[in-house]
């Protein structure tokens, strides 16, 4: 159980939140709640905010929106950072004064949440792993809340932690960044590939942040890693937490492993079937990763192997990631629109090159700066066509010309259309775009849904004879 010492006192601060999104909205609302005042601040126009944040001005919340008054700084006893908002943003003299604290939200969160904390962070598999984590603790008769990166913000949990509640927080590297003393109780960290280079200058950068998870466990604690992955394997041996490897490549001395089709727990050399493939619904060696890392997490808390084991084999997975859609003669369509890098591009072809038939791949969007190179090989082997759409068009054609045929789509109807003339009875159509989707859509919920939607207008055009 954590001290309560450092948590903050909130009454008759003076606060600012930087970022009127979800997370700032929650912190606003629950420093208000203890007493502070607040400058809620986005550089969006107010006009522009959600209904929700507007509606927070009153005497005790005041919003701001543009450039913060030069004034304004040196009057805050305490700064929120949203994770949208880079750091960098905020000038290097605050963050030096004195008597303020400039901390992120789920630092905040932290200093008030009750129990204890399960931290997930990677650069692909969060979400998923984070949902099964929070099956299996439930379904295991553990009392559970689930947010942080993932649906509700962590300070919005904070209030209803009780000394029982295990929160499961999914951790972005934008969150880790701002922490202080947050220290999760058990920890996972997934992978660390190139992501969000647009943010970061250099990898190490990134990297970095996401290490910062496990910075303050203490030998209590249990940190998770992939063993797999060079950079989470690397942070094995300085940590003070008792580590717990996983892996699907070899078989370890101590730690969750696959072998064959099954999912092993061997400890104090005893070894235990934890569950196997056929028992997964869902597809791919990096969802067994993401199950690998969900057990071990499991066990941690004190989940019982049975209570798993069918908390892993009813779990569907979660929407957009590697979603099958429909098949239309023949042809399986399958919607991973959270792709939205290079690594989960690989993966998800990975995991459909398991099946006999060839896919036709809809890549692009707004490009990330990370090279498309990695791809090549699954490409030459695997995929049938590639369709592209968005603005990183050209730069994903000179990269991959020489390794597929290419063709452009205009939109995402016009991509259905387009993958569905090239596919042959057996393919798969995949969306897995290893782009981010602003360019075109609000977000990569809209373009999911769309290519979703688009799908099944086909299906109905096909039934009436009027496709192909
Ligand atoms: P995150 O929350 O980290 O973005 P998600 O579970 O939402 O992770 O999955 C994001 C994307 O990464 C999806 O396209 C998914 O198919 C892929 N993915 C899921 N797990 C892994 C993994 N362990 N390694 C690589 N890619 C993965």
């Amino acid at each position: 159980m954590k001290s309560l010492a450092n948590q903050l006192k909130l009454e008759g601060k003076k606060t600012l939140v930087l970022g009127a999104g979800k997370s700032g909205v929650g912190a606003a609302r629950f420093l208000k709640k203890h007493g502070a005042t607040v400058a809620l601040h986005d550089k969006k126009p107010v006009a522009d905010w959600s209904e929700e944040a507007r509606s927070l001005k009153d005497g005790k919340i005041g919003l701001i929106d543009g450039q913060l008054p030069s004034w304004l700084l040196d009057q805050i006893d305490l700064v929120v950072i949203s994770p949208g908002v880079p750091t960098n943003s905020i000038p290097a003299r605050y963050v030096d004064r004195k008597d303020g604290e400039v901390i992120g939200e789920v630092e905040l969160a932290y200093r008030f949440m009750k129990g204890r904390i399960v931290g997930i962070t990677g650069s692909n598999g969060k979400t998923t792993t984070t949902t099964l984590i929070g099956e299996i603790l439930k379904n295991a008769g553990i009392e559970t809340q689930i947010g942080g990166n993932i649906g509700t913000p962590l300070i919005d949990l904070a209030e209803s932690s009780t000394d029982k509640t295990w929160t499961v927080c999914e951790l972005s590297s934008f969150q880790l960044e701002t922490i202080v003393d947050f220290r999760p109780n058990v920890a996972a960290a997934l992978n660390v590939t190139p992501n969000h280079l647009d943010r970061y200058d250099f990898f190490s950068d990134y990297a970095a942040a996401k290490h910062r998870l496990l910075m303050n466990q203490t030998d209590e604690d249990v940190a998770i890693l992939n063993a797999d992955d060079e950079v989470t394997e690397s942070w094995a041996k300085g940590l003070k937490a008792n580590v717990v490897l996983f892996s699907v490549k070899k078989e370890l001395e101590e730690g969750l492993f696959l072998r064959g089709r099954e999912l092993v727990c061997r400890a104090d050399g005893k070894e235990k079937i934890l569950t196997t493939r056929d028992e997964i619904f869902l597809r791919g060696l990096h969802n067994v990763e993401n199950v690998l890392a969900s057990l071990a997490v499991g066990l941690a808390c004190g989940a019982s192997p049975d209570s798993m084991r069918e908390t892993v084999k009813n779990f569907k997975g979660v929407e957009h990631r590697l979603e099958f859609i429909a098949r239309i003669e023949g042809v399986s369509f399958y919607n991973d629109s959270k792709a939205t890098s290079v690594d989960a591009t690989l993966k998800a072809l990975e995991a459909l090159s398991e099946s006999d038939g060839k896919t036709v791949l809809i890549l692009g969007g707004r490009g990330k700066n990370a090279p498309y190179q990695p791809l090549v090989q699954l490409i030459e082997k695997s995929v049938r066509q590639l369709v592209l759409i968005g603005e990183d068009s050209d730069n994903i054609e000179s990269q991959l010309k020489n390794h597929a045929g290419i063709v452009r789509a205009e939109n995402m109807q016009d991509a259905v259309k387009k993958s569905f003339y090239s596919a042959e009875s057996g393919d798969a159509i995949l969306l897995a775009p290893a782009c981010a989707s602003f360019d075109m859509f609000k977000s990569y919920e809209e373009r999911g849904t769309i290519f979703k939607t688009e799908v099944l207008n086909l299906n109905f055009k096909v039934q009436k004879g009027e496709a192909r």
